[in-house]
């Protein structure tokens, strides 16, 4: 076998990394880069395709140097990255027509209000899993195809190629020579049928894209085909490709059925694996691939809260009531729980399973003894009532987890853990590793490299840092919920 290591590559929202690892997974280089964020009009969230690159190759560079290790010690490539994010390029000079047009970009609102207003919303979501809403990559490429001159013309005579970041990267990595996505990152475009596993034309009819800009969609482990950027400096196969929740929820070994992760970085997204079953909610999560291996699809359950770590830049940049993230579980372990204040940080709307896109944030139950520890106390509370938000409603789909593994900066805090152990009333596991998503890429690519045998090898190399059991007493639990319940009535638009 070629190689001692492998490559993955996180090319996340604000920031690219590439981490080297041994065949045992173990970390033996990293680098990181951020990136510039371009805010063009209120709502509108975009990268420059090239900051993108830029940063991949430079953080890929500079990991193998540090690592001391040339392309012919790489035995594969794995590839995760921020999903949705929407590109389109020339497919003779490999130019974008156009900025990469974030997940988090709200310019298509109009234009998916007037699709559900037409009637389409429930089609689209038994097709895709997936909500009429603008952060998804489909109305993003219409956008492109009705507001960049000439796009459209070029894109029908087949010169455009449509792609997420991963199908990008790819692209570029191999000089141009493969256009691919894989399942997972399909399945967040809008696009893609999720039961037949095919591009659907009815949705590209819907959104007026010609299928000539689309992208082949394979497994997570397959051969993606030959980098050879001078990033590199030598040809390496690239072998894995997921989205970084999915590629999370590989990274936590999460393979059999019920199992369940729940990240916390800026926000906080919990997957759970439901088998071969695509489980359509009835409680507003999204349904979507997990994973697909050896030619199998695993589906999954998924909801998402846009404010959880951010909640403590919040308090520690605009409040200014902390210096820095960790202070925040001092203080929660000085104060304990707080159950008369209530903060619902709902900065840019309320996520699963609210869906509402106006609600604000709030601060509820102060007294003339309130004070910063309580405040401080209640934000982190506040993410664990949402994430309990969350596993109700997936329990009320039929999903009941036994157990969540954590992962993300903020599960560095031993005091949330419990705390978010006591209110789901559900055993909270850390794992040794907490980048769980660019390990994740690591072990797609080492599956399909033959480095790594089967899921449950994987599952064998996933070792438990911290246990977190719930100890609270129910009649507490439920006047906290209760609490959180009443709050947030109280900050949705619709009250
Ligand atoms: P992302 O990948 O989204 O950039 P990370 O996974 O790096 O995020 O996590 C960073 C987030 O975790 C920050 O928002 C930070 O406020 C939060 N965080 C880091 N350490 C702690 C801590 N000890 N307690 C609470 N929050 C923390």
């Amino acid at each position: 076998m070629k190689g001692k290591f492998l490559l993955a590559i996180d090319q996340g929202t604000s920031s690219s990394r590439t981490v080297i690892y041994d065949h045992d997974a173990r970390m033996v280089s990293s680098a990181q880069q951020e990136f510039p964020q371009i805010y063009p009009q209120p709502g509108w969230v975009e990268h420059d395709p090239e900051a993108i690159w830029d940063s991949v190759t430079s953080v890929t560079r500079d990991a193998l140097k540090k690592a001391g290790a040339a392309a012919r010690d790489i035995s594969a490539i794995g590839i995760t990255n921020q999903r949705e994010t929407t590109l389109l390029w020339d497919r003779d000079t490999g130019e974008c027509v156009y900025n990469a047009i974030v997940w988090q970009d709200r310019r298509t609102a109009e234009y998916c209000q007037g699709l559900r207003n037409q009637g389409n919303e429930d089609a689209v979501s038994r097709k895709t899993g997936l909500r009429l809403d603008p952060y998804f990559s489909g109305t993003k490429i219409a956008w492109i195809l009705d507001n960049v001159p000439g796009v459209r013309e070029r894109a029908e005579a087949g010169k455009l190629a449509f792609g997420t970041v991963d199908c990008f990267l790819l692209w570029r990595l191999t000089g141009g020579r493969v256009h691919a996505t894989d399942a997972t990152n399909a399945s967040r475009t809008l696009l893609f049928n999720i039961h037949t596993q095919e591009w659907d034309d009815d949705l590209l009819a819907m959104f007026s894209i010609p299928r000539a800009v689309l992208p082949a969609v394979r497994d997570c482990a397959a051969d993606f085909g030959m980098a050879v950027d001078d990033c590199l400096g030598g040809e390496v196969p690239v072998c894995g490709m997921a989205g970084d929740q999915q590629a999370a929820l590989i990274g936590q070994a999460g393979f059999e059925p019920g199992m369940t992760k729940s990240t916390y970085g800026t926000g906080c997204f919990v997957v759970a694996n439901t088998g071969n079953e695509a489980l359509h909610s009835e409680n507003q999560l999204l349904t979507t691939i997990a994973m697909r291996m050896d030619g199998q699809v695993t589906y999954g359950l998924e909801g998402s809260v846009f404010v959880a770590g951010s909640a403590m830049q919040w308090l520690r940049d605009e409040l200014r009531i902390i210096d820095a993230a960790p202070e925040s579980e001092e203080i929660a372990r000085r104060r304990g729980v707080v159950d008369d204040v209530y903060v619902v940080p709902a900065f840019a709307g309320l996520g699963a399973p609210y869906w509402d896109p106006d609600a604000r944030g709030a601060v509820l139950g102060l007294t003339r003894g309130s004070g910063r520890d309580d405040i401080v106390t209640a934000t982190l509370q506040s993410v664990a009532f949402q994430t309990c938000d969350l596993i109700d409603a997936m329990s009320e789909d039929g999903i009941k987890p036994s157990v969540i593994r954590v992962d993300g900066g903020m599960v560095a805090n031993d005091w949330f853990l419990q705390f978010l152990a006591d209110v789901l009333d559900i055993a909270v596991e850390r794992p040794d590793n907490v980048e769980s998503t660019v390990l994740g890429a690591a072990y797609l690519a080492g599956y399909q490299a033959g480095i790594v045998q089967s899921p449950a090898a994987i599952g064998d190399l996933w070792q438990r840092d911290a246990l977190f059991e719930p100890q609270m007493e129910a009649a507490q639990r439920e006047r906290l919920l209760s609490g959180w319940s009443d709050a947030v009535r109280r900050v949705r638009s619709d009250n």
